[in-house]
């Protein structure tokens, strides 16, 4: 069974969650096995080893970019740093709005946590329309950091989330659904 395979296996969709007409796609599978972690963050490590000589850090999108993330970081010898909700991070941060589905949200970094032209990579479990990492992106940017691209998990390419993504030179290298 290829590392993709087993990857695919242990994504659950759930129907009408967390409301009707959605079809959700749960990775808890992933992480509750061993092996099939090991697999996934196999596929991030070679993604970025064949395709990036210099990584200088893992940018994780909460809250399960946040899961996948750090085991990257670990195996790449770099550091993590958190894009979070707003309002959860200590000290000086700098925010960045986008739209949700619903309403709208803020996502939010530390203002120190990226120096201007760290290599970065992001990092979260789905892409769907691509609001959340375009805002991460823009965060980035604002803080004079280098994205590299972005990863996901799974891509809802229906949604055509990598469109939103390209214009701010971010790709989906990674996305295994
Ligand atoms: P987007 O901003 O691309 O429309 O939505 C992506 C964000 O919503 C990600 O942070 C992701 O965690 C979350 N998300 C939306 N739908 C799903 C889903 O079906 N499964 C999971 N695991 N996350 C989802």
């Amino acid at each position: 069974e290829s590392k993709l395979q087993l990857v695919h296996t242990h994504i659950r969709p759930f129907p009408d969650f967390p409301k009707k007409g959605i079809l959700f796609r749960d990775i808890c599978p992933i992480l509750k096995d061993p092996a099939a972690l090991t697999a996934v963050i196999d596929l991030f490590e070679e993604h970025v080893r064949k395709n990036h000589k210099q990584v200088d850090l893992i940018v994780g999108l909460d809250a399960r970019g946040f899961l996948f993330g750090p085991l990257l970081a670990q195996r790449l010898g770099v550091g993590f740093v958190l894009v979070r909700k707003k309002g959860k991070l200590p000290g000086t941060t700098v925010s960045v709005a986008y739209d949700l589905e619903y309403g709208k949200a803020e996502a939010e970094i530390q203002e120190d946590a990226v120096a201007p032209g760290q290599k970065v990579l992001l990092i979260d479990d789905l892409l769907a329309t691509g609001g959340t990492l375009y805002a991460a992106c823009q965060l980035m940017k604002k803080q004079q950091a280098e994205v590299l691209g972005c990863m996901v998990v799974i891509e809802l390419k229906e949604l055509n989330g990598t469109d939103k993504l390209k214009p701010s030179q971010c790709f989906l290298p990674n996305s295994v659904l």
